[in-house]
């Protein structure tokens, strides 16, 4: 399908150097890479240049597929999705690359004959961690699943400078430390200098007479930044297609202000680059406690008007006329973080191109779908209207048009109903006027979805209860997904292989159903017993990383009971804490008959103002600290954290976990992704009826997850006719000694205030009921442990947990974005060519 014109312009596969496939083009491209790009010879190359070698050798490959795909894209008129995220929590690009372009092995090989460890050479990739958790993982998944589905995408982001703050753990404590990802560059994007777009703040609004004599509104912003363009292709698994993640650096409009210059002013010139670029400078953590920052605001707007800007660029390049802008892109907004795309094609619609309001409206309703994150109330956004007005005073006029327009449709379907009219309102009244981004998302959008079934009924019947009783079909579910080519075949090479191996093929990696057939060898001993083996290996890997990193020793014998994730009260590792410290006063009551080797190990970061979270990281390291230094309980447990825990850390988790918590209060968990990556690679699940995991639950079978905990309607219940805590407190003496145990100091060198905080805030408000699922919880571990002990029954129950797993990938969320929110076509670019097999 290429022009005349590609087939000069794009390398041919074959023995190129710069493309070819085989073991010899490779090492030569490694080589030339290595000499012209690194300025380097193998004998005095760091590792690092090794690294950076292997990704040009990786990227170039890329690149045949990327310009291919952009062409056929282009000349056909494909209709495309624009992914718009705040966030991408990309992981490792090389060892996903080389899985995707089929030369894993091939590469393997290249480097054992050039004297290289291909391992090392992945080790040293730094990864871009432009994301806080599960949502920035989410659109990177998203975005692989996008190119291996065939269909013709672009993802929007911003180009933070420091991504996510690395976590080290000092004294017990999380500290932060900077994340500098491009210190030593990045080999995977491309720089697009030529594509730059100028984007305004503040100033003021005015009316003027158009050159045919209308009266027409326009901004004049006080001060006009650029975005420029930064390209990374995200290749597809064994496809040709490459989409496209276009990510924004805000720059100066020119780094010399002349005027400030010529008055001699020169540092007051160089301020204003300066302030220009903090606005893609860093990523928020998510989850402060006070997130109205304006800098925030600033940095959605921006990367939110760049992208939109090059949407109407690409469409008046392509297809022409504006009036089909929503049959050649729809857009898709991952959460509220981008919901001013909405007012921002307005604004270019009617200012900027002379629409009519009603056209304009109807162009971008029907381009905009809007996936929900989060019902937690805390976590929905809004902005002050001063903020607004002051920032962005045209959008703020917009979003009061759109506002006028739709409360008078709610007062027409619901007449006299004042009330509704209110909660409806995309702008809350009270002490100070604050915009509603999640109402503006929905309004705006023809489609919104939330992220599990669970999730998306919760968004119909109580969040947006409202909008659903006005526009009942414009309601949605899509179970979220992840890729498996990441989580398990790069994260889990030998279960991987076994999998290929059993099955007879490798057709599963494309199409995780297939992972059925596994069910037919779970009765099989000698499979049982590789089963096992592929386990194995992988606790001890993790032994050993643990070891380096932590100085902590791990028994890969012990059963690993992982949780791994962000740190909220809501996910509840305070009650796995609990449990951790009832095994420890079990142990040394000498009542071990109900118990396993335990490894309890814990992962993950806390937004840096989360007082309660990081509380709870220090707690679990001082528990950490006392049992694994008491010998007698030592052949029994210990407890480990995990520093830093991010995709790259991830992938090294997830293959060595036995048990997988998912423990967080039903109703709260939109979805979770963590939970699907721990079954993928054969941990059985502990958890609550909450998010995906009642799809988990039912996709593997009751019989092979361990359910325990409140249902949503029950903790609802709960909350509505009061709940007390402290009762089960009282009621419960093994409840009342754990806390009681923390209380005494033994954990804080005697201090007995220290973890106050958090165990007076269980006993009195406890907002995420964790005493009130303490004791099922810790009956449903006494089940785990009793399970754990028959090796062959865990080990069917493992099989069983990946071989009905298959719904999970992250393909099938994209299949079904595509045929009933998008309705947008695969669209293939080439036969996909057989490497390595
Ligand atoms: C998958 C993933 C998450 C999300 O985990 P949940 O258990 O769904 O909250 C967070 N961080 C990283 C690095 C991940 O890979």
């Amino acid at each position: 399908m290429s022009t005349p014109n590609s087939q000069e312009s794009v390398p041919r596969t074959g023995e190129h150097t710069r493309t070819g496939l085989s073991k010899a083009a490779l090492k030569q491209d490694f080589l030339d890479n290595l000499f012209y790009i690194q300025g380097r010879f193998r004998e005095v190359a760091s590792p690092h240049d090794l690294y950076m070698a292997a990704a040009f050798t990786t990227r170039d490959r890329l690149l045949k597929h990327w310009v291919e795909s952009a062409q056929v894209f282009k000349t056909s008129h494909a209709r495309t999705v624009c992914y718009l995220s705040a966030e991408y929590l990309l992981g490792p690009h090389l060892a996903t690359n080389l899985v995707n372009l089929g030369i894993m092995e091939t590469a393997h090989e290249a480097s054992k004959e050039l004297g290289l460890d291909l391992e090392a050479i992945l080790e040293e990739e730094e990864e871009p961690g432009l994301g806080n958790g599960g949502l920035g993982r989410l659109a990177a998944c998203f975005m692989e699943s996008l190119s291996t589905c065939q269909i013709p995408a672009i993802g929007y982001g911003i180009r933070y400078e420091f991504g996510i703050f690395d976590q080290a753990i000092e004294d017990g404590w999380q500290v932060e430390k900077t994340d500098n990802w491009l210190r030593n560059g990045n080999p995977w994007e491309i720089p697009r200098p030529r594509i730059r777009f100028a984007v305004g703040y503040g100033g003021y609004t005015e009316s003027y007479r158009d050159e045919r004599g209308q009266t027409r509104r326009r901004w004049q912003p006080a001060l006009v930044i650029n975005g420029m363009a930064y390209d990374t292709p995200i290749l597809g698994y064994r496809t040709a297609n490459a989409n496209l993640l276009r990510l924004w650096k805000a720059e100066a409009t020119c780094s010399f202000d002349f005027q400030a210059f010529n008055t001699g002013d020169y540092y007051g010139a160089v301020h204003a680059s300066i302030q220009a670029e903090t606005i893609s400078k860093v990523l928020y953590p998510n989850d402060e406690p006070e997130a109205g920052k304006e800098l925030r605001l600033k940095q959605q707007y921006f990367f939110v008007s760049c992208s939109v800007q090059d949407m109407i660029r690409l469409h008046l390049n392509t297809v022409g006329p504006l009036e089909t802008f929503a049959e050649k892109f729809v857009i898709q907004l991952n959460d509220t973080h981008p919901a001013l795309a909405v007012v921002e094609l307005m604004r270019l619609l009617l200012d900027e191109h002379a629409m009519s309001w009603e056209q304009a409206w109807d162009i971008t309703h029907r381009t905009f779908c809007y996936t929900n994150h989060t019902l937690l109330p805390e976590a929905l956004e809004t902005w002050s209207v001063s903020l607004f007005e002051r920032l962005l005073p045209r959008h703020l006029e917009l979003i009061y048009e759109i506002n006028r327009r739709f409360l008078d449709e709610v007062r027409m379907r619901f007449l006299g109903d004042e009330a509704r009219v209110w909660r409806m309102s995309l702008i809350a009244e009270g002490s100070e006027r604050r915009v509603r981004m999640a109402n503006l998302a929905v309004v705006g959008s023809r489609a919104v979805n939330g992220v599990a079934k669970l999730h998306s009924k919760l968004v119909k019947t109580m969040l947006f209860k409202d909008f659903a009783d006005l526009w009942p079909d414009r309601f949605h579910n899509v179970t979220n997904g992840v890729t498996p080519r990441r989580f398990m075949v790069v994260a889990n090479p030998r279960l991987s292989k076994l999998i290929t191996r059993t099955c007879g093929h490798d057709h599963w990696i494309r199409d995780l159903e297939l992972l059925r057939e596994l069910e037919a060898h779970v009765d099989d001993a000698g499979f049982q017993a590789e089963w096992r083996a592929v386990k194995y290996a992988a606790k001890r890997d993790l032994v050993e990383w643990m070891q380096q990193t932590t100085d902590i020793r791990l028994d890969p014998e012990s059963l690993f009971d992982v949780q791994a994730k962000r740190f909220h009260e809501y996910k509840r590792q305070h009650l796995k804490v609990l449990h951790v410290i009832r095994c420890y006063q079990q142990i040394k009551q000498g009542q071990t008959q109900d118990l396993v080797p335990r490894a309890f190990i814990f992962g993950g970061k806390a937004a840096p103002g989360y007082f309660m979270a990081k509380l709870m990281i220090k707690l679990i390291n001082a528990v950490g600290a006392v049992i694994n230094n008491d010998p007698q309980v030592n052949g029994w447990i210990r407890v480990a954290f995990l520093p830093n825990f991010n995709v790259k850390n991830s992938q090294r988790l997830y293959p060595a976990a036995d048990l997988s918590e998912q423990i967080s209060l039903a109703g709260k968990e939109a979805s979770g992704t963590g939970n699907m990556k721990f079954s993928m690679n054969g941990a059985l699940t502990i958890g609550t009826l909450d998010g995906a995991n009642v799809e988990i639950r039912e996709a593997v079978g009751a019989e092979n997850f361990f359910l325990f905990g409140m249902t949503a309607e029950e903790a609802l219940q709960r909350q509505i006719t009061g709940y007390r805590p402290w009762e089960f407190y009282q009621n419960d003496p093994e409840l009342k000694s754990d806390i009681d145990l923390i209380n005494s100091g033994l954990f804080s060198h005697g201090d007995t205030q220290l973890f106050r905080p958090l165990t007076d805030n269980l006993i009195n408000h406890d907002p995420f009921m964790v005493l009130a699922d303490y004791r099922a919880y810790l009956d449903c571990q006494k089940t785990v442990s009793d399970t754990y002990k028959d090796r062959e029954r865990w080990t069917r129950m493992s099989i069983f947990n990946v071989a009905r797993i298959g719904r999970f990938s992250s393909d099938r969320a994209i299949r079904e974005y595509a045929e009933h929110i998008w309705k947008v076509e695969p669209r293939v670019i080439d036969p996909v060519t057989e490497v390595d097999s």
